[in-house]
């Protein structure tokens, strides 16, 4: 945006009509009536849906309908294919009655019209759901009559959200207002194995599959994924790839991206012609794999070279991560090819973590024309808002810099994920809104955007309060955070949204002075959506805060003596069987591992034995009614018979809802036992939720042996009235 178009908005925002008397005008609205006519191209749908946008909205502010009198001023909208960005647009002004807007595809005419309804009519979608949308009630409508043009600075501009599920629907329908699309410029994935089943070329081409340890290696279920990649080398390998890839373009005209992500885990051939492409020595980069980025990027840039042939257009995505984590120095890489490089970038306020990253983007940035960044936010694991605000728009600015085109961050803002919970709480105010305009723009000032979403939220008296309690929490994650303990253990691609104890850091009063903000702003508000939010907002944090209050409380309670517990609550000695235990098992591998022995477990009495099958997760539950506020303190025996010295015992016990469903990571912990072939006793404390009654589930479990089994008995729960 330039600097005189932002002083415009402002102004044409804020309802002060001063206007230049030399500006010629537009008229769209004259007391509350349609003085213009919307002409769209016949049997063009994307027009039509632009013009809609734009007629809803202005229904929505002035209540009343357009009417289709002739001889009006007219807005006409078109598509012009190939001369602008796809998803760019323009607004033009022909002659005194006629506004064109124009669309450099069916995105960009619809991103024109989602541009009009926020610059000329003050609306904003500032969170999913009704109560987000704002839309303000004007009467008359003029608009200077001066060319304006826009384009996205970032072609891919996605905060995903997971698959489609009615808990993410909202995101999902909200998502694309702030011109957010799931990647089509690109299209990122491991897609190696996809392209070369064994199911289709085991018997014609063994010699598409790698050689590994001396032997020609045949990918089988469930690993027809992992740990293998097609012999690089093998030019019958790259002629069926572009085979594959120009079939596919020759049926679908619109598709002209292809994925060739290699297979997640290593398996890199082995023969005699790829080695050739292995550093001297092949000892590990500095990022801790073997470097196999050259064998690699060799085999893509061939395929590359001969899908441009036919498809100049074409782009590819490269993984940079794991053996491809560098690029080779001074390797030209073919300009159609796009690195995807996989990180948490909330890891970049660590600037040790930082310079080592830009070591590896550095070395990407040198070489490729565009560049793809792969970010996680997973939203909805954190118990504490993870907003970050600055910190992304700095980084987006950077990024670009940097040639990064291409943005995808794991956002999972609502709904379920893992221990995520099926509830749409928005707990993260701006961060969204703010960062979905930095991927259209990053040059744009976010404090600008940030006060604008405050004042249109709750009102200009409140705001202020509503930014301070947003600040305090972006200060937590971008100053005390990484202090923390579960920073140091964090340092991998992604920190880790389901481990808490970050909050160890926080401040006493940090829950108290926000809620005193929020208490602030629910009082500025003025009557009506800008109440309802303030509320809304102020609920929203009560019940991270709840969360948050209830870890640390659980972990207070973890450190309780043992003769703080003097009541029997439970006890098990699992000498007739295990009536009434339930049998928890790996989705994707169930089968027999619960059995049980009459006079093999402790003190020669009845056990519960676990078996251990290919490290595989499994265990036995129980779940109970609990309605009165309680610490508790679970104490099994279990011994290891057989295993490996990587088997995990490990007993748990987590908060669920009435369908058994966890609600959320924070309501679970548990501990890991060690390896020990005596008799050993695994025990830890744990405390009721703010919410009762709830179910309580505990489960004794196994994991990490490929053999073996782990024999758990006499488990006793005790209880102590909850301080
Ligand atoms: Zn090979």
């Amino acid at each position: 945006m330039k600097y005189g178009k932002i002083i415009f908005a402002i102004i044409f925002l804020s309802g002060i009509s001063v206007v230049n008397a030399a500006e010629k005008l537009f008229s769209v609205l004259k007391d509350g009536n349609l003085t213009v006519e919307f002409i769209t191209p016949k049997d063009d749908k994307a027009c039509l849906e632009a013009s809609m946008i734009i007629e809803k909205y202005i229904y929505k502010s002035t209540g009343k309908r357009a009417d289709a009198a002739v001889g009006k001023a007219k807005i006409c909208f078109q598509i012009e294919k190939g001369k602008m960005d796809p998803e760019g647009f323009r607004f033009s002004f022909p002659s005194a009655d006629k506004m064109v807007i124009t669309g450099g595809g069916p995105n960009g005419i619809k991103y024109a019209a989602l541009d009009f309804c926020e610059r000329f009519l003050g609306v904003r979608f500032l969170y999913p759901g009704p109560a987000g949308e704002h839309v303000p009630k004007i009467k008359d409508l003029n608009i200077p009559m001066k060319e304006y043009s826009d384009a996205p600075k970032f072609q891919t501009r996605t905060l995903g959200s997971g698959n489609r599920h009615w808990s993410r629907q909202r995101y999902q329908d909200w998502f694309p207002l702030h011109r957010g699309a799931m990647p089509y410029r690109v299209d990122i994935g491991h897609n190696l194995y996809k392209m070369f089943p064994p199911s289709k070329y085991e018997k014609t081409n063994p010699d598409f599959y790698p050689i590994i340890n001396g032997k020609r290696y045949i990918p089988r279920p469930p690993r027809l994924g992992l740990h293998w990649q097609p012999c690089m080398t093998n030019p019958a390998v790259v002629k069926e790839a572009i085979r594959i890839i120009c079939d596919a373009f020759a049926k679908n005209p619109d598709l002209r991206t292809w994925g060739l992500g290699q297979n997640d885990g290593d398996g890199y051939c082995e023969c005699e012609n790829c080695k050739k492409f292995y550093p001297v020595p092949d000892v590990p980069h500095r990022f801790g794999s073997k470097d196999r980025s050259l064998l690699y990027l060799q085999f893509c840039n061939k395929i590359a070279e001969g899908v441009t042939k036919k498809y100049p257009e074409a782009t590819f995505t490269v993984f940079a991560y794991n053996h491809t984590s560098i690029a080779p120095k001074n390797f030209k890489l073919h300009p159609s090819l796009i690195p995807v490089i996989t990180y948490d970038r909330l890891n970049w306020v660590d600037p040790e973590r930082k310079a080592k990253d830009m070591i590896r983007q550095s070395s990407w940035s040198a070489i490729a024309k565009n560049v793809c960044w792969y970010d996680y936010f997973y939203s909805n694991q954190y118990v504490l808002p993870r907003v970050t605000s600055h910190h992304v728009a700095r980084q987006l600015r950077e990024g670009y810099n940097l040639r990064v085109r291409h943005i995808y961050i794991e956002h999972l803002p609502l709904g379920i994920s893992g221990f995520g919970g099926n509830e749409q709480i928005w707990a993260e105010g701006p961060l969204a809104y703010l960062v979905l305009k930095m991927l259209w723009n990053p040059f744009q000032d976010e404090d600008k955007i940030l006060n604008d979403w405050y004042v249109t939220a709750v009102g200009p008296k409140a705001a202020p309060y509503l930014k301070s309690c947003f600040d305090r929490i972006e200060d937590f994650w971008i100053n005390k955070m990484p202090k923390s303990a579960w920073f140091k253990r964090c340092a991998r691609t992604y920190l880790v949204p389901t481990w808490h104890d970050y909050l160890n850091v926080i401040d006493k009063d940090f829950f108290e002075n926000c809620s005193k903000d929020l208490d602030k702003v629910c009082e500025l508000a003025p009557e009506g959506d800008c109440k309802t939010r303030a509320e809304y907002f102020r609920s929203a944090f009560q019940n991270r805060r709840n969360r948050c209050e209830y870890w640390i409380q659980n972990q207070n309670v973890r450190l309780h003596r043992a003769d703080a517990f003097t009541k029997l609550f439970f006890k098990e000695d699992f000498n007739k069987g295990f009536d009434g235990w339930g049998i928890y098992e790996h989705r994707k591998y169930p089968g027999t591992f619960v059995s049980h022995t009459k006079k093999d477990g402790y003190k020669n009495t009845g056990a519960a034995e676990l078996r251990c099958r290919q490290g595989h997760t499994g265990g036995i539950e129980k779940t109970f009614r609990i309605s009165q506020p309680m610490n508790f303190r679970m104490e099994v025996k279990y011994r290891c018979v057989g295993t490996t010295e990587k088997v995990i015992p490990y007993i748990s016990a987590e908060w669920c809802d009435d369908k058994n469903e966890i609600l959320h990571s924070v309501f679970y912990s548990d501990i890991h036992g060690v390896y020990s072939e005596d008799w050993s006793t695994a025990v830890f404390n744990f405390t009721t939720p703010y919410q009762l009654p709830g179910n309580l589930r505990i489960r004794l479990c196994i994991s990490g042996s490929t053999k073996g089994k782990v024999q758990y008995d006499d488990l006793i729960i005790l209880e102590a009235q909850k301080k």
